[in-house]
């Protein structure tokens, strides 16, 4: 067990420890500044055709069946397959382009996903990379061996049980559910396995709210998100789309173009825009009593229409012999996180209105809508003018600080006040 790809629970303790505001609490934790060598790679490229994955679980204290965590890898796998699929990915790299095989454990296996058990070979090896313990990891990726020359590497995703001597760590007076894999049928053993295997693809971390965001695995250990889930929940409709959520406020003589757009009254208004699993719905407030009105609604096409932006990259081991090189390159381009698009018809409640509008979701779930107006375009419509603090009653929204969310309040009742 030589390389541990990632420390997801290094960075989770951390956050624990920030926000408790117990700075001195915790362990040692390292940024880290070394030279970038093949410990990120994806652990198979062009040359490796065929992948055998195997699943081993432990029913009882993990909390799912057999057959679910076998569905959940199927529909995780082949998420990330089309994600790959779906873009100009460099031919030479290749990454995700194998057929993964489901079968039982053996020599043959490539990747184990390991549903709450650990063989004691990976227990007794478990401190000497260095980790935290087990526990208190709800997903991790472990590369156990790499053929540079072949650029294939093996190993085992392991996912925390919620019960037994291996119970994953959790803090249920801070919001953490005792078990989190009892909501939607595991769904979130789902959404952390395809942050793992984003891993086992070679991705690191992001700091946006992505299936790579780190804060993304602390997000689904509450309760408040478990509740979220359905059992049929993907990433996609998660954690790209569902995170949006925008709003501004506009004085009386600004956003004239936005007012015609969405129909809007005369005066100071503040617009928010939040969007679900299915659905982009269009809030408004006047300076009447400060409340919030649903002022338009529309069904979202979420499609499969996605953009892979490209940043990751590729350690070229110097005995590698699958991929042409010029004498200096040391890397290749992975394909990078995604952009998602959408499309939305959004009708006002009154039903005066009806209005086509094209949605992005980038990589750290901003939300950017896109009208078009007397054959005009009008791009990040709710962003071109005004400021931005309708943080009201959307405090709940996963991308702002408490301490931002309470500001952002305190500004509109204060901009409400002065008739902004
Ligand atoms: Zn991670």
């Amino acid at each position: 067990m030589k390389n541990m790809v990632r420390t997801l629970g290094a960075t989770l303790s951390f956050l624990l420890a920030t926000t408790s505001g117990a700075a001195l609490a915790g362990g040692w934790t390292m940024g880290g500044g070394k030279l970038r060598k093949d410990g990120e790679n994806p652990w198979w490229v062009k040359n490796t055709k065929d992948v055998n994955v195997c699943v081993d679980i432990d029913e009882a204290n993990f909390g799912i069946t057999r057959a679910r965590a076998e569905q959940l890898v199927t529909n995780q796998l082949n998420w990330w397959k089309r994600q790959f699929a779906s873009t100009s990915s460099d031919p030479d790299v290749g990454v995700g382009t194998q057929n993964f095989h489901l079968r039982p454990c053996d020599e043959s296996t490539d990747l184990r996903i390991q549903f709450g058990v650990l063989t004691p070979k990976q227990q007794k090896a478990w401190p000497t990379f260095g980790a935290d313990k087990p526990n208190s990891y709800m997903g991790i990726a472990v590369r156990t061996d790499y053929d540079t020359v072949n650029m294939r590497g093996k190993g085992f995703i392991y996912l925390s049980p919620q019960l037994g001597p291996l119970k994953l760590e959790v803090d249920t007076n801070r919001g953490q559910a005792e078990r989190p894999w009892s909501y939607a049928n595991g769904a979130a053993a789902g959404i952390v396995l395809a942050h793992e295997l984003g891993h086992v693809f070679g991705y690191g971390h992001d700091s946006g709210l992505g299936i790579m965001a780190p804060v993304l695995i602390h997000f689904l250990s509450l309760r408040e998100t478990l509740s979220t889930l359905e059992e049929n929940t993907t990433y996609t409709n998660i954690f790209k789309f569902e995170t949006g959520s925008v709003g501004r406020c506009y004085s009386a003589n600004e956003f004239a173009d936005g007012r015609r757009f969405f129909g809007l009254p005369q005066g100071p208004v503040c617009l928010a825009a939040s969007m679900n699993r299915s659905e982009l719905q269009l809030y408004l407030t006047q300076n009447d009593g400060n409340k919030w009105k649903l002022h338009a609604t529309g069904t979202l096409n979420t499609g499969n229409d996605s953009e892979i932006l490209g940043s990751g990259l590729v350690y070229l081991p110097k005995d590698q012999t699958v991929i042409p090189v010029m004498q200096s390159d040391i890397f290749r381009g992975l394909p990078g996180p995604l952009r998602e698009f959408g499309s939305v018809e959004l009708r006002t409640i009154d039903g005066t209105l009806t209005r086509q509008l094209a949605i992005e979701v980038d990589p750290s779930a901003n939300l950017v809508l896109t009208g078009s107006l007397d054959g005009r375009v009008l791009r990040n419509i709710l962003e071109s003018a005004g400021s931005n603090n309708a943080g009201h009653e959307f405090t709940n929204s996963r991308r702002q600080s408490q301490a931002k969310q309470k500001s952002d309040v305190m500004n509109f009742l204060r901009n409400l006040k002065t008739g902004r």
